[in-house]
């Protein structure tokens, strides 16, 4: 059997049976790295070396029978946004080209606790402001299922690297559906944990009450392993709740007697393509034939998502990212004139075009004047949103709806006009706006072979439901075992 395309929880059992050694493991996926990811350009960076030298440190482990971590021996990628001390840590910006971090991430030391083998740092839009991978200063990635489509975004690369075969599982960020909305294009399985469950430590802010660390897998079972490792108190993150973390993986396999799925019908409008429709309606048909109760929730502030969260997102970006003044790290300009000129002219070469423009419209949206209009109204009916979902988890257990209106788009389709774009994001956004988890999943394919997600949402820190309740469907349905021909 197959190293690559294998799941985390197989690759686990064979290594711990005998059959494979870390070694093995990792190389193969080094190989299909060197292989394909020039078509696919999901990785910015690779490890070869530090990688090979871990895999063979857990081999040793391994066999003396020393006590191993929950993914002794599994490669993952790293999206490159989240520190690793001694590595480049560059967020896809020129800004931070050449900056190596002293420290590493929460979620990084977890993976090296848990003694998983980092294989690489992951593509992505500039700081995480994107939704096709286009903004990376570096390079674009592509579908691994039609290398002339956006594998999504922000998280591209990470969605991109396990859908290509080239890490079992990814670490990605999710500030409006980085996460879950390059996995419904790739056709992996990412999940965005409740907002607190995991520590934003050494993950470097896009927007700080949004932003949260999540999982890419070619399966759920391997969601939930990852998900487990990361999750977690941690007193160097205040958002960080300190409250006990369920195993994911324990009752994964059984299926949630009396299951309530919600379908809100403010989701089926126009806007939705009718296959991505079909789609997520033949899904919610696949948890009534499993024995769920179906019901129909109403978000009536659902509509409001994309502009609140564009006036929110890019209100945080314009504080966080004020710190790079060309002072303390990150690009300086070699030429200036004055102090002034020289914080103008490293932030002006440093900065793409997105991040620019998010600069401006945040930083003009807390001005003297506009503070008021703008960022608390938008604080206000985030509070309502919030409601709209507290309303329906108390009638259901999670609701099912469609990642994105559309199917992975052209690489170039969208560049041009950035509000186009943003109203992709208006079924994954809430989410976040509320802190709520979600999931998505393999549910399907377009006519022309792209992938379509499903989405299922629940209440705050019921991961172990969401995650169950996504099992259940993939055990019904084929969809996450087609792989994509390089
Ligand atoms: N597409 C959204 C944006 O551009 C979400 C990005 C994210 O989740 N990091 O802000």
């Amino acid at each position: 059997m197959s190293i690559i395309g294998a799941t985390a929880g197989d690759l686990l059992s064979r290594m711990d049976r005998g059959e494979l050694s870390s070694v093995e493991v990792t190389t193969a996926y080094l190989d299909r790295i060197a292989e394909f990811d020039a078509k696919v350009g999901a990785f910015l960076s690779v490890d070869r070396d530090g990688a090979l030298k871990q895999a063979a440190v857990v081999d040793q482990k391994r066999q003396a029978r020393q006590p191993l971590g929950a993914l002794a021996g599994i490669p993952v990628g790293v999206k490159d946004v989240l520190c690793t001390a001694g590595q480049t840590t560059t967020c896809a910006s020129r800004m931070l080209q050449n900056f190596v971090p002293p420290y590493d991430a929460h979620v990084v030391t977890r993976l090296k606790t848990a003694d998983a083998v980092l294989i690489g740092k992951t593509n992505m839009d500039e700081f995480a402001m994107g939704s096709t991978t286009e903004n990376s200063a570096f390079q674009v990635t592509h579908n691994p299922w039609d290398l002339e489509r956006t594998p999504g975004g922000s998280s591209g690369g990470s969605a991109a690297a396990v859908s290509a075969g080239m890490a079992p599982l990814s670490l990605g960020t999710d500030t409006g559906g980085s996460i879950r909305q390059p996995a419904g294009f790739c056709s992996v399985v990412g999940l965005k944990p409740t907002y607190g469950r995991v520590s934003r430590y050494g993950l470097v802010a896009y927007a700080s009450s949004l932003d949260q660390v999540g999982p890419f897998a070619n399966d759920v079972a391997g969601a939930a392993i990852l998900a487990e490792v990361i999750s977690g108190h941690d007193p160097r993150d205040s958002t960080c709740v300190n409250a006990p973390v369920p195993s994911y993986l324990q009752n994964l396999e059984q299926p949630l007697a009396g299951l309530r799925v919600g379908i809100a019908k403010e989701h089926f409008v126009a806007g939705l393509s009718p296959e991505v429709e079909r789609t997520v309606r033949t899904a919610v048909d696949v948890y009534k034939s499993l024995g769920a109760e179906i019901k129909e929730v109403s978000l009536p502030h659902a509509k409001y998502g994309v502009a609140v969260y564009y006036l929110i997102a890019p209100c945080e970006a314009s504080s966080n990212l004020a710190r790079y003044d060309g002072v303390h790290y990150g690009h300086r300009a070699s030429q200036f004139n004055n102090m002034i000129d020289m914080y103008a002219t490293s932030r002006g070469e440093g900065f793409g075009t997105e991040v620019k423009r998010r600069i401006m419209l945040g930083t003009y949206a807390l001005s003297a004047g506009y503070y008021e209009a703008y960022y608390v109204k938008a604080l206000k009916v985030r509070r309502l949103i919030r409601q709209d979902y507290d309303q329906a988890f108390q009638q259901i257990d999670v609701l099912a709806s469609p990642v994105s209106p559309n199917p992975a788009f052209k690489i170039g389709e969208h560049l041009a006009d950035p509000l186009a774009m943003y109203l992709e994001d208006i079924y994954t956004i809430s989410a976040n706006l509320a802190g709520l988890p979600g999931i998505s999943i393999p549910a399907g394919f377009t006519a022309t072979g792209m992938p379509i997600g499903l989405q299922l949402l629940a209440a705050p820190f019921e991961e172990e439901r969401l995650l169950r309740a996504a099992r259940m469907f993939e055990k019904a349905t084929d969809w996450h075992k087609q792989q994509p021909k390089l």
